[in-house]
């Protein structure tokens, strides 16, 4: 708007949808990526003049997909969580790199480098260093490179994949662990209320919507 560019009808209309769906579901936390921020704060807004609590409003930096723009299911450049480890490192092979890096002789840019941004994720410190320094001086190539960040990927999903195949092969435990989550969550939030009553003015909605994002914090880290 500021810069006189013209605004599509479906600009306006996705955040007060997306926005909408908060109020439906009386949603106490809601994350999205950086690129999410307004339509999250629109969420809040449209609470607030229903006469709900605002959503707590999380976001994440986000993530290249293997063709350097933003991950995105509409740019088909994702890497997924479902994916198995043939199709992770299919994909990491053919991810792009610095675009300046011809031949394997060149000096490269990590800065530029979308391969790198990945390897900022999942390498350690020492090896995020390391592959910065032998990229720009050409001691490492690209395949090499793109291999340490898949094996460092897979180690990292192999648990969740794992978990995934048990419990895709007995569809009951995932039914009890939501029910056992819900129970949890109902029992810390009453618990909290009770431990509250008194001290500070926190009903039990309240005390619901703090049980919640402690536990996406404990969750997260
Ligand atoms: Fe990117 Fe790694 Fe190649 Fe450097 S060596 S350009 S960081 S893929």
């Amino acid at each position: 708007m500021a810069e006189g560019q013209p605004i599509g009808i479906h600009e306006m209309i996705y955040p007060l949808m997306q926005g909408w769906d908060s109020v439906m579901i009386r949603c106490d936390l809601e994350l999205g990526g950086t690129d999410q921020l307004f339509n999250l704060l629109r969420g809040r807004d449209l609470q607030r003049e229903e006469g709900q609590e605002g959503q707590i409003c999380f976001t994440t930096p986000l993530v290249n997909g293997i063709d350097g723009r933003k991950m995105s299911k509409s740019y088909g450049n994702t890497i997924n969580l479902s994916d198995t480890e043939p199709v992770v490192r299919q994909k990491l092979k053919t991810m792009v790199t610095d675009p300046a890096r011809v031949r394997r002789t060149d000096p490269g840019n990590p800065d530029v480098c979308p391969v790198y941004e990945f390897h900022k994720i999942y390498s350690p410190q020492a090896v995020q260093e390391q592959i910065n320094n032998d990229c720009r001086s050409a001691a490492i190539g690209c395949i090499d490179c793109k291999k340490q960040v898949a094996d460092k990927m897979v180690e990292q999903m192999t648990p969740m994949w794992d978990a995934h195949a048990k419990l895709t092969k007995d569809p009951a435990q995932i039914e009890a662990i939501d029910m056992g989550r819900r129970g949890l969550h109902n029992d810390g939030a009453k618990l909290l209320a009770e431990r509250l009553d008194g001290k500070i003015e926190c009903d039990f909605d309240t005390a619901r919507r703090i049980f919640t994002l402690v536990t996406a914090l404990h969750w997260k880290g």
